[in-house]
């Protein structure tokens, strides 16, 4: 009998071999879908208050997984929970000013992080008074973070690059508000070339990292494999450019020129234009007109008044300049 357990042997190194490249399969597809994220999801899109179940500002950049905030007003841990984002995994916050729509969120998300156990560090990215801000309401509530904080304050007169890793850059804006402000631009690193699967198949593993680069590889046996045979081009990086609170003002144009996707806010319709500059704010017309004059691709805009209890007006407005505009509404995922 025992060729009948050979043959049982070898049915079930069969079956194991054909469920281990399933999951290689599956693990492959899926790696190959999270390291391609490059989106926004927005959490808030009201100016000032929250209103109409509007929330004050903030968004979430998820990065192949990575996730960094932009923004926190009230209630951003709210949204999280609502669109199933997890706090846990944001590692990078930036601040762009210190108008309480922006932050006040801040405090309460930084500490339900401490309650919920997070041990590594987070970096904030803001003005620099921020750091005493949330300083001096950890001390009075005898707070001490089980995680460090690790903080970096921004200069807003100039534009920098703040940030990098192997992924993206971020790079400030300097932009036009009633207290100092930036705007952020996440802009991201050329990718590698992408394998050819059928050819890929034909030749060891050990060199795809290399033809991925770009290098040509001379084997063993002395053929030549060229990384163009085995590879098509990596898609151009995008960049996201991110406006909030800001005048309309030529002198931040240079900085978003060419960005894929910007968005803008829009506080007022243009007819209250005059109100837009007495409280340093842009109209739906004239963010169209920032996204038109500096060639984006696509432009969201936020950031709402609390007099409009519907959004239609300001999206029609700034669609009759530049028409690939869409409302930055909460829940939304953009693909960037
Ligand atoms: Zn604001
Ligand atoms: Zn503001």
């Amino acid at each position: 009998m025992n060729w009948k357990k050979n043959l049982e042997a070898k049915n079930n190194s069969r079956l194991n071999n054909l469920n281990l490249s399933l999951v290689v399969y599956l693990s492959t597809r899926l790696f190959i879908y999270y390291s391609m994220r490059f989106e926004v999801t927005i959490l808030g899109s009201s100016s000032a208050t929250p209103v109409f179940n509007r929330n004050p500002t903030a968004q979430l950049l998820n990065c192949n997984e990575k996730y960094y905030l932009i923004d926190c007003g009230e209630g951003t841990q709210q949204q999280l929970i609502k669109y199933n984002l997890k706090a846990a995994r944001i590692d990078y916050i930036f601040i762009s000013h210190l108008h309480g729509d922006h932050y006040f969120g801040l405090i309460g998300l930084l500490s339900s992080l401490h309650l919920n156990g997070r041990i590594k560090p987070i970096q904030i990215f803001g003005p620099e008074a921020l750091l005493e801000i949330l300083e001096v309401q950890f001390k009075y509530s005898d707070t001490v973070l089980r995680y460090p904080i690790e903080f970096f304050a921004i200069d807003p007169t100039q534009p920098a690059q703040i940030f990098e890793n192997s992924e993206l850059t971020v790079e400030t804006i300097v932009l036009n508000h009633r207290i100092p402000t930036t705007g952020f631009i996440f802009k991201q690193k050329q990718r590698q070339r992408k394998l050819i699967k059928e050819k890929a198949d034909l030749i060891p593993m050990a060199y795809y990292t290399a033809l991925k680069k770009g290098m040509d590889i001379e084997t063993p046996g002395g053929e030549m494999l060229l990384s163009e045979d085995y590879t098509t081009p990596a898609e151009p990086p995008r960049c996201y450019a991110y406006c909030s609170d800001t005048l309309y003002d030529e002198r931040y144009f240079e900085s978003i020129k060419d960005c894929d996707t910007l968005y803008h806010e829009a506080t007022f319709l243009h007819e209250l234009l005059d109100r837009a500059k007495e409280t340093h704010h842009t109209t739906a017309l004239q963010a169209a007109e920032v996204a038109k004059i500096n060639n984006a691709k696509k432009l969201l805009i936020g950031h709402f008044s609390s007099r409009y209890k519907t959004l239609q007006m300001l999206l029609e407005e700034a669609q009759s300049v530049f028409e690939n505009t869409e409302l930055a509404l909460e829940g939304k995922t953009f693909p960037l």
